[in-house]
């Protein structure tokens, strides 16, 4: 402010630092959704993930996992600090760990207020360090179980136009509750809960297998009217498998949150599968319905590239209609299989 325009200046480091944490932390949910990733990366069998006023009032993940000792703490917190990849070509050897950017945890710590206490699976003591607003306000040791609780409050203190912009506490709820679920769905050996405000959304038992965990989270109307998918004879593409369930065309909602896809594992958003699946449904559903799906798409690390965007959720597609035709087989298959499509429509 107040330089004349066209004056070309080096930005100081703390607000190259927040606009940097823009691309990472973009509401509530993009914190729970890396802290959630975090706890399984850590080999947790319990993720406990609460939340008030859709987020905005504070966020604390909890997890039994392996922790971390203080001199890890320290360090995580740091810009860039991963302890997952080494170099690039680890990345391209295709990871086996859910992040790899390390920049999670200090882009959320630059622009809100966290404490992270966490104790290393058999170590003595444990630790507590504070972040505020990109400093380390407070380091020591501190009592607690093995495994780690981090929690955030004030997101967005120091960014005003971004806090302006968070939508009410049910919209953002909802965003969690979505990636929550996306995260529990991929992990039936996870125990996963989540609770808003005080009360409990969901919790998995973790000892489940897809069903079982299905119905923790949608409930048992929805879990019994899942139709199994096991892509035997797929057209030629990229797939080598496409496994889950999807719902009966009866039970069907209004929104697209309940196709939750995973890639390798990977919980993404993507498109091409979530219209084949639609696709496959034909004339059974209504166009403004959507069924429930959790479908997991193994491909060689080589025809897809998880490492477009830094929320990591999209996927980009060496043969992308050659996935949709997969996909679409593999439902239409399964829905066939069950007598629920009327006639075999010609695939295009
Ligand atoms: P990334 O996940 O890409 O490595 P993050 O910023 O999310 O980057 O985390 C930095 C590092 O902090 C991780 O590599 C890991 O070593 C450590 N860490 C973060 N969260 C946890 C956790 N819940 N339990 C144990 N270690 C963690
Ligand atoms: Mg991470």
């Amino acid at each position: 402010m107040g330089e004349t325009p066209g004056t070309i200046q080096q930005l100081d480091e703390r607000t190259v630092e927040r606009i940097a944490a823009g691309e990472v932390v973009e509401r509530p949910a993009s914190v729970v959704k890396e802290l959630v990733e975090n706890a399984i990366d850590a080999d947790a069998d319990r993720v406990t993930v609460a939340v008030e006023d859709g987020g905005r009032g504070g966020i604390r993940v909890t997890d039994d996992g392996v922790g971390m000792d203080r001199e890890a703490v320290e360090r995580a917190v740091e810009q860039h600090t991963t302890s997952k990849i080494r170099d690039i070509e680890d990345l391209e050897g295709g990871v086996g760990t859910l992040g790899f950017r390390g920049e999670a945890l200090h882009a959320i710590g630059a622009v809100s207020r966290v404490t992270i206490t966490t104790r290393p699976r058999g170590g003595e003591v444990g630790t507590e360090l504070v972040v505020e607003g990109g400093e380390v306000t407070a380091v020591g040791p501190a009592g607690c179980p093995e495994g780690t609780s981090i929690e955030i409050e004030d997101l967005f203190y120091n960014v005003p136009a971004r806090r302006k912009y968070l939508k009410q506490a049910s919209t953002e709820f909802a965003h969690v509750n979505t990636i929550v679920t996306g995260y529990a769905l991929a992990n039936p050996d996870v125990a996963v809960s989540l609770s808003h405000d005080g009360r409990e959304t969901f919790a998995t038992t973790g000892q489940g297998d897809l069903r079982e965990t299905v119905m923790s989270v949608y409930g048992r109307e929805v879990a019994e009217s899942m139709i199994a998918v096991d892509g035997q004879d797929l057209p030629d593409g990229p797939l080598s498998a496409v496994s889950g369930l999807v719902s009966h065309p009866e039970t069907t909602r209004a929104g697209r949150e309940y196709l939750s896809t995973y890639v390798n594992g990977r919980y993404v958003r993507a498109k091409t599968a979530h219209d084949a699946v639609v696709d496959a449904y034909g004339t059974q559903i209504a166009p403004d319905r959507y069924p429930f799906a959790v479908l997991f798409l193994d491909v060689p690390a080589g025809d897809v590239d998880v490492n477009v965007h830094p929320r990591k959720m999209e996927v980009r597609w060496v043969k992308s209609d050659a996935v949709g035709r997969q996909v679409r087989t593999a439902v239409e298959d399964a829905l066939q299989e069950e007598g629920l499509l009327r006639s075999s429509a010609p695939r295009g």
